[in-house]
């Protein structure tokens, strides 16, 4: 990596923030995010020799299957759509890869080609700035419960957004709440249904999260009521031995998407049964065009169905309110409960640090669908935001990768100085 630290003299008024703040120049690209979208376009930035330096805000490499995931987590899709570019999942892995083995590929794949993020550096601002034609990242780094934090600002020509879909938990805000007085967890600090045997457990939310928390508090000798607020389109995770996210993929090779949709529907039917009798509504759009057009994944059932029909997961409606070791719902009835899993979903933070608004929208996501929401202007990329899975993530990182490296080429065969103006530059703050 050929970035080098350098502080400048500066005249402006705020000289001493200046003087507090390491600043940095990175000959090449910053890429926000260590997660499989960060080090898959490192990856490919190194196949090229681009020096670039990724900056991650966790002390370790794909934060959210390291931290934020309960223990009994495998992948949800088979391996060979999980896989990130140009190296292959290893043969003997199953074809639904555990989590720990999932992140043991991922360590493998980050010494493969070598990309050493820099941890506990959480990005808190970047900006481009447009006398210098650079952009400006702000930093905080630091361990999270270190006294000793510090300030540096990197300063490059080029920044690629790889902090994932995934980055904050949404918690919503339900009346009552602070009267309810049991334990409440957002999923993501779900880690077994061990501790909560014998309870009546709360799971709000029938996305993948909570439907797989249920069945794991279920195998705990848990009671969970699962709340379904509205509509989920439940697929069996496999047909006949072949994984139903394939089958769906080959049959859109020869059929129009609502034929491929009617099918699954057939299909879900067919092997589960009717899911709507048992609370689980569906929605009007058949389950692809829904992800196309919402970016709401269908659920992969992995056993959730079958506890629902014997009743030992009970699917129940909306919440009206808490109130001290009770909920109720809004059908009226009211249900004592020990403890509330809220599996309630995740979101981008993009919004809260990168200050642009011309490729970003207000929700976090490029405002350009896939394939087209990978590269913004003066410099600007982003890698992961697809709502396809690490399948979206690679085929963003290939084409990232691909027009740094071609810049990157053009621009050192004319070894140009990478940057001309960075005293002015510096001088802005
Ligand atoms: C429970 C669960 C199961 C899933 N299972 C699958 C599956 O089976 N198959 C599939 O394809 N997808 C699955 N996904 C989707 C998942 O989002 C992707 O698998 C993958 O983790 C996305 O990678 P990413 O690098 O884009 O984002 P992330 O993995 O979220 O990585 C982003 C990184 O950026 C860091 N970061 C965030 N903000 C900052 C900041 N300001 N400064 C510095 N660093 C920052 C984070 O700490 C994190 O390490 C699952 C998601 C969840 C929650």
């Amino acid at each position: 990596m050929a970035n080098s630290a350098f502080i400048a003299k500066t005249t402006s008024a705020n000289h001493e923030e200046f003087f507090a703040r390491r600043c940095v120049w990175v000959n090449g690209p910053v890429i926000v995010g260590a997660g499989p979208s960060g080090l898959a376009v490192a990856a490919g930035l190194k196949e090229r020799g681009v020096p670039f330096i990724v900056l991650e805000r966790a002390n370790c490499i794909a934060s959210l299957w390291q931290t934020r995931t309960y223990d009994r987590l495998k992948l949800h899709l088979p391996k060979q759509f999980c896989q990130l570019p140009n190296f292959p999942m290893p043969d003997d892995y199953p074809e639904y890869p555990s989590k720990d083995q999932f992140i043991g590929y991922l360590e493998s794949y980050a010494n493969h080609f070598g990309i050493q993020p820099q941890f506990n550096e959480s990005v808190q601002s970047a900006k481009y700035d447009e006398t210098c034609g650079l952009w400006r990242i702000k930093t905080t780094s630091g361990a999270p419960d270190s006294s000793n934090k510090r300030e540096v600002e990197y300063i490059c020509k080029w920044i690629v957004v790889a902090t994932g879909e995934n980055a904050e938990k949404v918690v919503p805000k339900f009346f009552g709440f602070h009267e309810f007085g049991g334990d409440i967890i957002h999923a993501c600090d779900y880690k077994s249904g061990e501790k909560y045997r014998g309870q009546r457990v709360l799971v709000v939310g029938c996305g993948n999260s909570g439907m797989e928390v249920s069945l794991d508090l279920c195998s705990n000798d848990a009671m969970p009521f699962l709340v379904c607020r509205s509509s989920v389109h439940l697929l069996p995770k496999d047909v006949l031995g072949k994984s139903t996210f394939e089958l769906a993929i080959s049959m859109l090779r020869w059929f129009p998407l609502h034929v491929v949709d009617k099918t699954l529907l057939l299909l879900a039917k067919l092997i589960l049964g009717d899911t709507q009798k048992y609370g689980l509504k569906r929605p009007e759009v058949g389950p692809l065009q829904l992800k196309n057009t919402e970016g709401k994944t269908p659920v992969l059932d992995l056993g959730t169905f079958g506890k629902i029909k014997s009743g030992k997961i009970k699917v129940v409606p909306g919440i009206k309110r808490f109130s001290k070791g009770r909920v109720q719902l809004v059908n009226g009835e009211t249900l004592e409960i020990d403890s509330v899993v809220l599996a309630t979903g995740y979101r981008s933070n993009v919004p809260s640090w990168l200050k642009e608004s011309d490729f970003f929208s207000k929700n976090g996501f490029p405002k350009a669908p896939f394939p087209n929401g990978w590269k913004g202007n003066a410099g600007l990329y982003a890698a992961g935001f697809t709502r396809r899975g690490l399948s979206g993530a690679s085929s963003d990182a290939i084409k990232v990768a691909e027009d740094i490296g071609k810049i990157w080429k053009e621009e050192t065969k004319q070894s140009r100085p990478p940057a001309a103006c960075h005293r002015r530059c510096i001088s802005q703050f």
